[in-house]
């Protein structure tokens, strides 16, 4: 007795075609919505890529020094005076920041928001 595609082989028009080819649409259409899904994605990542350039190029000027991050432990807090003569603190690993008049100020602010899931790209107090 031979397998099943054995069979089928011989016999194409008995294969169970309906529930196949229902099959291969569903997974086409899944690998098309994917597809969409995943160069909808590349582009915001993109956009966001940009504006964080375009940011990051912006603070330069601020940039004061770099820290140790108090909530990931990564040497990645900038520490920026800005114009307005407030410091900022901005863990580039992260995320945290915080704000103060000085720089042990700013630092605390940081320090106090650990564990708040603080994140400068998701709402910047950096100002020019
Ligand atoms: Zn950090």
């Amino acid at each position: 007795m031979g397998e099943w595609s054995d069979y089928f082989e011989d016999f194409p028009e008995e294969a169970p075609q309906g529930s196949t080819s229902h099959k291969n649409v569903k997974e086409q259409r899944e690998k098309v919505l994917q597809s969409m899904n995943a160069e909808a994605f590349a582009l915001i990542a993109k956009a966001r890529q940009k504006q964080i350039e375009a940011d990051e190029a912006a603070k330069k000027p601020y940039l004061k020094s770099v820290e140790l991050c108090p909530q990931c432990g990564e040497n990645a807090l900038n520490l920026y005076k800005l114009k307005n003569s407030a410091y900022l603190c901005e863990c580039q690993d992260c995320g945290i920041y915080g704000k103060g008049e000085d720089s042990s100020l700013a630092l605390q602010d940081t320090i106090a928001a650990i564990s708040e899931e603080r994140d400068w790209r998701v709402s910047s107090l950096f100002v020019e």
